[in-house]
């Protein structure tokens, strides 16, 4: 059983699917690996440390499985068989005809958003491993761009009070955000709609913000749409509280939607100069009112940071972690060096998201 790993075109985009690490442990499953030539170099990963590792380097088209970060473009797309499998982030939710396209190619799509979010499956959940950099990141993000300091600090020049730094969403990267932040020294407090987020929040040492608008955790674990009333509240709250904040983390999703506002325009200018808000939704819109996806904006004073793919920004850890994500879910595909398809697997069937066939068929 090969599995090709081709270099990534997608603009921005450094990640590489399988790191060399990860190469040995595939081996003696069964699994060898073609890696495009230079396919790691800008995560970090030469060459030569794939072919040490016991990857040859070639033609990843030819393979019968394809490991990639993000979906493939038009061109690359021409380049799968039929009936081959191809394993990336493939936007089931958003881009529909994207998985059609696939389908139509006869490509069997397993889309790392769609793994269930099982305990069996921890291992291979990428949006975690991948959102647990973007929070970091975020935090980080912040601290450079604000011209205060995060920690509270006492010297001969005087005293400096601590940022106060408040994430919105805590989710996966929303709570590495609001880690982050703290050990940098902020004074942090964080919301999310789901109530059971209120004890992880204090559980890092952050304060949670009660707005009185309490939402629902629907299965899976994600938050539910608002309503527009309990959405009005929420923005109303908000804009009467973020101005207490020096920098505003936001990272609320709701799958398959577009980002819900929470910091309308208002919010954003009542906020004190030299204030940051990252909003770490950019891609889907943006939680902020005036967020410009893939741009930094100042509106009197404040940054509004809309970058998209922090992940991609450290490639290298992102490529190591996504890399045990992939090979995770490659060792679950693979049994004895066959490639096994067992459509009663709860997690095969749900991660696969070309199957319309097969999906019309009853359980
Ligand atoms: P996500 O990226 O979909 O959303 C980020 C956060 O935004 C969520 O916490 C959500 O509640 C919040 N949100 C949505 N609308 C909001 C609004 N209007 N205002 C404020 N916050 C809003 O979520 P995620 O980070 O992928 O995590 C979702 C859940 O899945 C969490 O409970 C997480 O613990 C859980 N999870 C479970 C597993 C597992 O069991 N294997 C793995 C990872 C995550």
């Amino acid at each position: 059983m090969k599995v090709g790993v081709p270099k990534e075109t997608a603009d921005g985009e450094w990640r590489v699917a399988l790191v060399p690490d990860a190469i040995g442990r595939l081996t003696e499953a069964g699994i060898d690996i073609v890696v495009e030539a230079g396919a790691g170099t800008a995560a970090g990963f030469p060459d030569d440390e794939y072919r040490e590792a016991g990857a040859s380097l070639g033609t990843p088209w030819d393979a019968e499985i394809v490991a990639k970060v993000r979906k493939p473009s038009e061109e690359e797309l021409a380049s799968f068989r039929s009936g081959a499998v191809l394993i990336a982030f493939l936007e089931p939710l958003t881009d529909r005809a994207g998985i059609d396209r696939l389908s139509e190619r006869g490509v069997i799509a397993f889309a790392m958003e769609s793994i269930p979010r099982i305990t069996r499956a921890q291992a291979m959940d990428a949006l975690s491993s991948q959102a647990t950099i973007s929070g970091y990141k975020a935090a980080i993000l912040a601290a450079d761009r604000l011209p205060r300091f995060f920690p509270m600090l006492m010297t001969a020049a005087g005293t400096v009070a601590p940022a106060k730094v408040l994430v919105l969403g805590a989710g996966v990267a929303g709570l590495q955000a609001i880690a982050t932040a703290r050990r940098l020294g902020a004074v942090v407090s964080g919301y999310d709609v789901r109530p059971a987020v209120r004890e992880q929040v204090e559980s890092l040492g952050a304060t949670f913000l009660d707005l009185g608008v309490v939402g629902e955790e629907t299965a899976g674990g994600y938050a539910r749409e608002l309503t527009e009333d309990e959405q009005r509240r929420q923005q109303e709250e908000l804009e009467r509280r973020i101005p207490e904040f020096d920098v505003v983390i936001t990272t609320a999703l709701v799958p398959g939607r577009p980002a819900p506002r929470l910091i309308p325009e208002a919010a954003v200018t009542a906020m004190r100069p030299g204030s940051v808000i990252v909003d770490l939704a950019a891609e889907a819109g943006g939680n902020c009112e005036l967020t410009v996806p893939g741009e930094d904006v100042v509106r009197e004073g404040v940054t509004i940071l809309g970058q998209t793919n922090l992940p991609s920004t450290m490639a290298t850890h992102a490529s190591q972690l996504y890399s045990r994500n992939v090979s995770a879910l490659l060792r679950h595909l693979v049994v004895d060096g066959e490639l096994t398809l067992d459509w009663d697997d709860e997690i095969t069937a749900g991660a696969c998201v070309t199957r319309r066939d097969e999906a019309e068929v009853p359980a």
